[in-house]
């Protein structure tokens, strides 16, 4: 089933999980034996495959994702960016996706290679999201069936001069045929309704899934949110600065804040909720069980 299928019946509020490459063989293990069947018994719609930078996890990718497909009959989506990559490379990724029955991307242009100042576009390449997903959509046999999603930032991407121009470049990621936006993390609702509603005053018209991600330590968040910019309210701050190193506590009050900003979205209407799980079912598990999801 592709992402916009999932995304038509209003009454539903669909929720998906994210999962990345481990580095080791080990982590490997653990992910297919321990990881994938806890989240799947949580009954998400679908999870979600990161892509390494410059492609370097292009076959975990879609071994990962293939698994979750193929051996435990959940749908799933590989992620994929333009970065290091021809169109012709590009192609020959779809195929590989598609051909192991996977319906769903989620495109993206990828971040700056480390050691680079700024994003270098492949010559026979693509130099944003937009180019990448009307190159899917064209391709012959592929492009139509295939469900795009693409990224969104309620507080702006990095790079991106101001909130509304980040907005005009996701209409055309939308405009190209994406059929969903998966938000970046964020920890204030406030932020996320205010960028809805801008959406929505840009004539975007596809659903917009807010994405979470439980937080598991207070180094974790700092490096995280240093890194995509992701603003905390004060007064996770503060707890979060009194837990110190103790990721016990934590990995507590992170549970606790999800489920709370879970629900507050969900009671907002959103349609659905996309988590950033760091390949750790634990906690999603009290998470999952703490929200309050209407199926309306
Ligand atoms: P784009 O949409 O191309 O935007 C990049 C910048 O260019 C923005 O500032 C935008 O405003 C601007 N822009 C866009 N289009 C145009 C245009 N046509 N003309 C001029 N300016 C334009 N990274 C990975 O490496 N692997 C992953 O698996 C991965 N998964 C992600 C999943 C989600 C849900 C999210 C939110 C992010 C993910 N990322 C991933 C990070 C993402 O690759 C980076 O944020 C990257 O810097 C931007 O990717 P994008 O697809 O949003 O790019």
């Amino acid at each position: 089933m592709r992402f916009r299928d999932y995304f038509k019946d209003p009454a539903q509020q669909i929720i998906s999980f994210e999962l990345y490459p481990p580095k080791t063989a080990k982590g490997m293990l653990t992910l297919k034996e321990q990881v994938i069947p806890n989240l799947v018994k949580l009954g998400p719609s679908y999870i979600t495959v990161t892509y390494g930078a410059g492609g370097s996890t292009q076959g975990m990718t879609l071994e990962i994702a293939s698994t979750i497909r193929n051996q435990f009959d959940l749908e799933s989506a590989c992620h994929l960016t333009c970065v290091g990559a021809s169109k012709a490379d590009i192609e020959q990724i779809v195929r590989k996706i598609s051909a192991e029955g996977i319906e769903n991307i989620v495109a993206l242009r990828g971040d700056t290679p480390k050691g680079q100042d700024r994003f270098t576009t492949h010559e026979d390449g693509f130099g944003h999201a937009n180019e990448l997903v009307s190159h899917i959509r064209s391709m012959e046999g592929i492009g139509e069936g295939t469900g795009l999603a693409v990224a969104g930032y309620p507080e702006k991407h990095q790079e991106a001069p101001s909130l509304d121009e980040d907005i005009e470049n996701l209409k055309r990621k939308v405009d190209a045929g994406a059929d969903v936006i998966i938000t970046q993390l964020f920890y204030d609702n406030d932020t996320f309704y205010a960028y809805r509603d801008k959406v929505a005053a840009a004539g975007i018209d596809v659903p917009l899934v807010p994405g979470l991600m439980p937080i598991q330590s207070s180094h974790q968040i700092q490096r995280i949110a240093s890194l995509c910019g992701a603003h905390l309210p004060d007064p996770l701050l503060e707890k979060l600065e009194d837990a110190g190193e103790d990721d016990k506590l934590a990995t507590e009050i992170g549970t606790e804040q999800c489920i709370e900003q879970s629900n507050a979205l969900l009671a907002s209407g959103v349609t659905g909720i996309h988590y950033y799980v760091l390949n750790r079912s634990s906690q999603i598990h009290r998470v999952i069980r703490g929200i309050d999801r209407q199926n309306r």
